[in-house]
């Protein structure tokens, strides 16, 4: 699949690692220029030594009002990829509101209002834009000792379609990827342990996790013309997980 992204503008958020640096290096290749945020600047230092075009925002999405007077300040942006998220992971009997509150300003507060930003100036600007929202297999499945994190991937899908339902109008598309395990840092986890893994492969068709690439090249259509008639959809990257 041929895409460019030549003269597009791309923040990633949760650039650091995993998918989301795979992401930025990807659509530093397709042609755009990026914005990789993230919170460890050690993190952003390689990334940028990999990938010199690359700018980089070291900053705390927990920060909202910081997040969002830096994210006002770079800029038109056309691609967005609200990628970042955490696992805060045990029994329901166990949660606790403090841990709600983070798992929540990172996983849905920042990405809803990072998207209320940018997708402002991609109004203002006339030209439209995509959004893509990782969300995860857990937001249509529960799983066990997950309630915070499925509940916050729940919320990213409806937060996906609520969007491209009021952003379409403005040639907005937004869309969400939803990966089965991928086993980057947060995978291993919830994964590593293979008396864990093994019901979950059980439980996936294909018979493995998703590798990074798997889901980035997920990312990288539903931002591309490509795309260009997919709107609200919840993509599952999954070996088919979900459809049982
Ligand atoms: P990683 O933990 O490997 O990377 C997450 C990145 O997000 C890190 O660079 C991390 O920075 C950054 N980040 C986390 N919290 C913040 C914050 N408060 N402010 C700024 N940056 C932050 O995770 P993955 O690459 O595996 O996950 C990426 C997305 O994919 C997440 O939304 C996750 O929920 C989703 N997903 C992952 C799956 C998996 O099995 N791995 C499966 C399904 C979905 P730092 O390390 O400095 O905290």
């Amino acid at each position: 699949m041929d895409i460019k992204f030549g003269g597009k503008r791309a923040l990633v958020t949760g650039a650091g690692k995993g998918i989301g640096r795979s992401t930025a290096k990807m659509l530093v290749k397709c042609g755009a220029e990026v914005i990789a945020l993230s919170r460890t600047q050690e993190d952003l230092d390689s990334l940028k030594k990999e990938e010199p075009a690359i700018q980089t925002v070291c900053i705390d999405l927990c920060d909202i009002e910081a997040t969002l007077k830096t994210v006002e300040s770079i800029g038109d942006i056309h691609l967005l990829v609200n990628n970042a998220g955490i696992a805060i992971l045990g029994p329901f009997e166990e949660a606790k509101p403090e841990d709600f509150d983070k798992i929540f300003s990172v996983n849905v507060k920042a990405p809803l209002f990072i998207a209320q930003v940018v997708a402002k100036k991609m109004i203002a600007s006339g030209f439209g834009g995509a959004i893509v929202n990782v969300s995860s297999q857990a937001s249509k499945k529960a799983l066990k000792n997950h309630i915070l994190y499925c509940s916050t991937k729940a919320a990213v899908d409806m937060l996906t379609k609520s969007l491209a339902l009021e952003l379409g109008p403005h040639q907005i598309r937004v869309n969400a990827v939803n990966p089965t395990v991928v086993l980057t840092d947060m995978g291993r986890l919830g994964w590593s342990d293979p008396a864990k893994a093994k019901p979950m492969l059980d439980q996936i068709p294909l018979g493995r996790f998703a590798e990074v690439e798997e889901v980035v090249h997920a990312i990288v259509y539903l931002l591309s013309d490509k795309a260009s008639m997919v709107n609200g959809t919840i993509l599952p990257v999954d070996g088919g997980f979900l459809a049982q």
